[in-house]
């Protein structure tokens, strides 16, 4: 059934200050409208059941992509088009670039956010594991000013998460310090575009004399939010990748993620899966 469009309120602020004061002003009544790409589904499906939005498109507060010596910082309205785009981005970060290629077609990658992909807090979104793996900052603004936070723990349960009603995320920032890890992402689907991960893998590592000194390792589709792997992490640091590490991991990522069965694909082929990119990931380090 589709929604009846008029029952439904857009309003178009012109500055950010205005989108945080209307916020304010009506705690939960309003929400902000991005790209629109979760949103416009549910309302073509007759499911979108909150009525009022911003539409914060044309905030140029919430665009651009800055870097400093140590930070990269995009707005939340960077779309998937400009991720793709950025020169630093490629060359430094480019499981997020390889993130943004996946998502979707070209259409939803010129209109759909990084903002929009981590508050619609799907546990099978695709850009989330990759900024997770590159221990991402996030900004949230109000009327009462901002604060940043570490994405790691934003997420607290299926569609739950830190912020408030008068809230908005402005800004993602990655620290600059990718220059001697090892990326590994893969997204595994049921097809090569346009599909929906049945499993996200996400991961970065670091290595010194055959020995891991530091890695990140985030899986999505497999939790009811997209997860850090921090005991198989832990089970990892200061260890030869060899074939007892490994299989010590293996056991201790299958503990840490909870996959289900759905439409998509079944918790066991999840887990052999994570697992199966578990083992391609610590062979690159070993590589
Ligand atoms: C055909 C199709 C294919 C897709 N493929 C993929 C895919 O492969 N991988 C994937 O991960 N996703 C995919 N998506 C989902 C979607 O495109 C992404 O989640 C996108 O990043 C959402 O961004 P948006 O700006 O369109 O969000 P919107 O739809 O505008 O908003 C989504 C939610 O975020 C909130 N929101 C948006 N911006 C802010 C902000 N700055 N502050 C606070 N709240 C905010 C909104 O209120 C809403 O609750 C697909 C969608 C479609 C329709």
């Amino acid at each position: 059934m589709r929604a009846c469009v008029p029952n439904y309120h857009l309003t178009t602020p012109a500055t950010l200050a205005d989108a945080l004061a209307l916020l304010e002003s009506e705690p939960g009544v309003w929400k902000p409208f991005a790209g629109g790409t979760d949103l416009m589904v549910l309302l073509e499906a007759g499911k979108l059941v909150h009525r009022n939005y911003i539409n914060i498109w044309g905030l140029n507060e919430l665009r651009g992509i800055e870097a400093t010596d140590t930070y990269i910082t995009l707005g939340a309205l960077t779309t998937y088009t400009e991720v793709q785009a950025n020169p630093i981005l490629r060359r430094e970060f480019p499981m997020l670039c390889q993130a943004a290629s996946e998502t979707g077609g070209l259409a939803i990658q010129n209109r759909g956010t990084l903002g929009g992909n981590i508050i619609n807090a799907s546990p099978a979104a695709d850009s989330p594991p990759a900024l997770l793996a590159y221990d991402a900052e996030i900004q949230l603004v109000s009327t009462r000013g901002s604060r940043w936070l570490p994405y790691q723990g934003f997420h607290t349960g299926y569609k739950q998460m830190h912020i408030g009603p008068d809230e908005m995320l402005a800004r993602i920032r990655l620290p600059r310090n990718t220059a001697d890890v090892k990326h590994y992402y893969r997204k595994v689907g049921t097809r090569k575009a346009q599909a929906i991960s049945k499993v996200c893998f996400a991961a970065v590592g670091r290595t010194d004399r055959e020995q891991i000194e530091d890695t990140r390792i985030v899986v999505g589709s497999v939790a009811p939010i997209v997860i850090r792997c921090v005991q198989t992490e832990d089970s990892l640091r200061q260890q030869k990748p060899d074939d007892e590490t490994i299989r010590i991991a293996c056991a201790s990522l299958f503990r840490e993620i909870s996959p289900i069965d759905d439409i998509r694909s079944t918790a066991k082929y999840r887990s052999q899966v994570a697992t199966n990119l578990l083992v391609d990931f610590l062979a690159t380090l070993r590589a």
